[in-house]
């Protein structure tokens, strides 16, 4: 099916553009992140947005490290970055660049800009920079370093690159209005001293430029036409604009802001999920339950949904929450279509067919897929005893139960109608250790010749031919929809929120033999329970380990379906 070209604001303000040959009639975007952590999937958003309207317009698209806070930046997610972009199905070619090839002519920039009398150094401590900043309805105090000549600034702005003051000592701030209703136009610092060590720098430079100074620049280097950026950013696009006009930079992108996705029942800021990390509330970055792209990745989702997902949500001018259940759907939409089918049994109760031979295997072929005979079949061997799920029992069973229960016939998928005709039990516990059943030869297949009906098909593995498996079955992260508002409601930590049983690990699992040699990150639709993934970091040759990547039940479909959309 083809795709509906986008109509998105912004795709509507570069198609205008573009008649107007604004740019040269050249589209130029990038995706800028800050190595100081892993893409989550509010990052496909924008990976999807300028990668996409780059796709679409036949211009370019860079990946740029914003790397000029060395605290926290690394190169280790400087590679995970890039294996999530590619993985998500873009590339960039040669076009990767780093915010620090810039510091040299960056510094030149502000050199410049002192010069014509547009920055200064200010040496009041961080405090007092804050205190004289004044507030929304109060403004700004000027520094009393406000009026320090271009001379002496310069003096100590290059002394300050030499290292010779202590981090906080001094700053470069922007002269523009201390007065301005525009708190980001309150003489903006430009640099500050950090002696830090940067990650690709090294020690070369103890001065670093801040956010606002280094990013316009970065996309005019670069010669970006529009540099999209979310909303929180448009109370910074005067500074943008201002820096680039005094600066009259050849090239001048236009900054257009864009709602930032948020996603229900989880979080999605850096620090947060650093934080997960480093309190060990989940294994890692990648842990599955993570709304990284590295955790989804692990967890099973694909590529092909996560685009689905940013297209569907597509790109708006206000804030909201998107339903997480919007995302589990186009993940079940996608593997619904591609995974081939199997049967696993979670939570074993062994079976017995008295009837049935005990030397006797045979096999049945099952279809790969129910839609799809172009996935093939498979044989499945049967034998006197299986594996059930135990929730497909139930001993004293009501009316509407339609599963197996004593003296009831069920359908074995594939195989034989089957009717339980005797409960064992552990003489100590009362546990039900296992079922006996009688099968019909006649029903082969599973369907009877006199057409007899069952009210229910299960699913079933045979016990001496099967493999066993661990399955970990994930819930959401946290208890709560918003974390974040939630904790600053409580006044307490967003971790306090933190599912206690969003992992459960099921250990005694059994499933078809044939998925003993599955490979790391296939997947699966286990037939009635779901879609699973072989775990591509725990699994091995000894012991399988699949991850649930979402269950079937899709109540997003159904609400779709009630609302009548
Ligand atoms: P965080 O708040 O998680 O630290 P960030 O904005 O600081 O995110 P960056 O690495 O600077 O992280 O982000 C790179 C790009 O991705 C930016 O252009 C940013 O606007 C965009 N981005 C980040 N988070 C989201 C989001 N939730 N939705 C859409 N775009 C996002
Ligand atoms: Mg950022």
């Amino acid at each position: 099916m083809a795709k509906p070209p986008s109509t998105d604001f912004i795709r509507v303000i570069i198609t205008k553009d573009l008649q107007a040959n604004k740019h040269d009639g050249r589209v130029a975007t990038r995706f800028p992140p800050e190595p100081n952590g892993y893409l989550h999937i509010g990052h496909a958003k924008s990976i999807c947005l300028n990668f996409g309207i780059a796709a679409d317009y036949k211009g370019t698209c860079n990946l740029r490290f914003d790397d000029t806070d060395p605290s926290g930046e690394s190169i280790e997610y400087v590679d995970a970055i890039k294996a999530d972009v590619r993985w998500l199905g873009f590339e960039w070619n040669d076009r990767e660049f780093f915010a620090s090839d810039y510091f040299e002519q960056l510094y030149q920039y502000a050199l410049q800009l002192i010069k014509a009398g547009k920055a200064y150094i200010c040496s009041l401590s961080p405090d007092e920079i804050r205190e004289h900043r004044g507030t929304l309805t109060e403004p700004g105090k000027e520094s009393p370093y406000r009026n320090r000549s271009a001379e002496e600034s310069l003096d100590l702005f290059e002394r300050m690159r030499a290292g010779e003051f202590a981090d906080g000592a001094h700053v470069l701030r922007a002269r523009i209005d201390m007065a301005s209703p525009n708190l980001n136009m309150r003489d903006p610092v430009l640099y500050r001293i950090k002696k830090v060590p940067h990650y690709r720098t090294g020690d070369q430079w103890c001065i670093y430029p801040m956010y606002d100074f280094a990013h316009c620049l970065s996309d005019a280097i670069e010669g970006i036409t529009h540099s999209l950026c979310t909303l929180e950013f448009e109370n910074n696009r005067p500074l943008y604009d201002w820096i680039l006009d005094e600066l009259k930079t050849p090239c001048h992108p236009q900054q257009i802001e864009f709602a930032r996705l948020n996603l229900s029942y989880t979080v999605m800021s850096k620090r947060m999920l650093a934080d997960l990390v480093g309190k060990g509330l989940v294994s890692g970055w990648s842990d599955p339950r993570m709304p990284t792209l590295a955790g989804m990745r692990r967890r099973g989702y694909t590529p092909d949904a996560i685009r689905t997902f940013c297209e569907r949500i597509g790109v708006a001018k206000n804030d909201s929450v998107v339903d997480m259940e919007l995302l589990e759907h186009c993940v079940r939409d996608d593997l619904n279509e591609h995974a081939p089918r199997a049967m696993a049994v979670l939570r074993p109760l062994k079976v017995i067919i008295d009837n049935y031979p005990a030397d006797k295997t045979e096999e049945f072929d099952a279809p790969n897929h129910p839609q799809d005979p172009g996935m093939g079949s498979r044989k499945i061997p049967f034998s006197r005893e299986l594996y059930i799920e135990q929730d497909d029992f139930l001993e004293d069973a009501p009316k509407k139960f339609f599963r197996l229960a004593p003296g009831r016939e069920v359908r074995l998928r594939y195989a034989y109608f089957i009717k339980c005709e005797q409960v064992i039990k552990d003489k100590k516990t009362g546990e039900i250790t296992e079922i006996h059943c009688t099968y019909d030869p006649e029903t082969r297949g599973g369907y009877a010749p006199d057409n007899r009906k069952v009210k229910a098909t299960i699913h079933w593995v045979s016990a001496p031919l099967c493999q066993e498996a661990e399955v970990r079955l994930y819930d959401r992260l946290f208890t709560v929809a918003n974390p974040g508002a939630e904790a600053e409601k409580a006044g307490t930590e967003f971790t306090a929120f933190v599912n206690p049983d969003s992992l459960e690990t099921l250990t005694s699992c059994k499933v078809e033999p044939g998925l003993a040699q599955a490979a790391p990150g296939s997947r699966y639709q286990f037939e009635r329970l779901g879609y699973f993934c072989v775990d591509p970091v725990d699994s091995s040759e000894d012991s399988l380990l699949f991850n649930r990547i979402v269950t079937l039940r899709d109540t997003w479909a159904k609400m779709q379906e009630k609302d009548g959309k």
